[in-house]
């Protein structure tokens, strides 16, 4: 039997793509019976009727599911926050970090907007925090779709995988995409367009091939808080701290309050920038706050 990827789903139908052909499927198979709803993102085995309609069999297990938007198999999150206009920051995007690295989703950060940074300071500024990331464990890209250098830098990593883009509002998702599917002629700056279609969503998802890969229409992780983070997690989520972590004397530290513990000795050598324990602390509070405290 064939087998394609989930691309799109509406109106109950599911749209699959396999290598030559995009066919128009129906639910059909035992995976109804396991309760099993079909999601943009997974990969199916199917029946075609003919060139363009056909049956879905059996849906394969999922690596990961998102919520919003509904899709699942994400690979990877194309994390964008602009250089400039916002101005960079990295409370923000160690926030997005710990949600992206909750899910199992591998983040890569791009610096957008390049282009508009008008100053040696800021440019210093942002060159030494897309180090920081990098010495963190991070893919840090630094992109300008005016000096179109977008072809080059990102399509390699969409390539053969499965992508979300993520970030604020107005740092340049749609443009990025724009540069690699022109065709699309997303539009930009302007909240009810394609990609920024943000939280007032209809439920409705479809997966945009670009390259060899696929990126997903619509951004994700929109909500940021950490529901369903325990502070057990949190380490986990940065990536320094997690593999320092069995080097604490304390098994299960959490890097807060506990003696010779290998993150706070590493934060104090200067290993782990102070601002990234700073955002750790911060977020240990808020889901401690979350519950009642005795
Ligand atoms: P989104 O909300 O994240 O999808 O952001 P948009 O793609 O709509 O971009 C917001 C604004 O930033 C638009 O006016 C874009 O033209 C502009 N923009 C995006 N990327 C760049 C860039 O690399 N350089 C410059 N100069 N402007 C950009
Ligand atoms: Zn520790």
């Amino acid at each position: 039997m064939p087998q394609g990827k989930i691309v799109k789903a509406l109106s109950g139908f599911y749209y699959v793509q396999d290598q030559e052909r995009l066919v128009q499927c129906r639910g059909r198979g035992v995976f109804r019976k396991n309760k099993i709803t079909p999601l943009v993102g997974d990969e199916v085995e199917y029946q075609a009727e003919n060139d363009l309609e056909g049956y879905i069999l059996e849906v394969f297990e999922r690596k990961n599911e998102l919520v919003r938007p509904p899709i699942c198999n994400v690979d990877q999150a194309i994390l964008v926050f602009s250089a400039v206009e916002p101005d960079f920051s990295p409370t923000l995007l160690d926030r997005f970090l710990v949600l992206i690295e909750a899910n199992e989703i591998i983040p890569i950060i791009v610096i957008s907007k390049t282009d508009l940074i008008s100053s040696d300071k800021i440019r210093g500024e942002v060159q030494s925090y897309a180090k920081d990331y990098e010495n963190a464990g991070y893919t840090v890209l630094l992109t300008s779709t005016v000096e179109s250098t977008v072809e080059n830098d990102l399509l390699p990593y969409l390539n053969d995988h499965i992508s979300v883009f993520a970030g604020q509002s107005g740092v340049g998702k749609s443009s990025l995409l724009n540069v690699l599917r022109p065709d699309l002629e997303l539009k930009t700056n302007d909240i009810s367009s394609h990609l920024g279609r943000g939280k007032h969503t209809t439920r409705h998802v479809e997966l945009i091939s670009v390259g060899t890969g696929f990126v997903a229409d619509t951004p994700g992780f929109s909500s940021l808080d950490f529901t369903g983070i325990e502070v057990e997690d949190l380490s986990y989520c940065f990536p320094e701290m997690r593999e320092r972590s069995s080097s604490c004397k304390f098994r299960g530290c959490t890097h807060v309050k506990e003696p010779k513990c290998a993150v706070k000795e590493a934060v104090e050598k200067g290993e782990i920038p102070q601002y990234r324990y700073e955002h750790y602390l911060t977020f240990v509070e808020e889901i401690k706050d979350r519950k009642p405290r005795y």
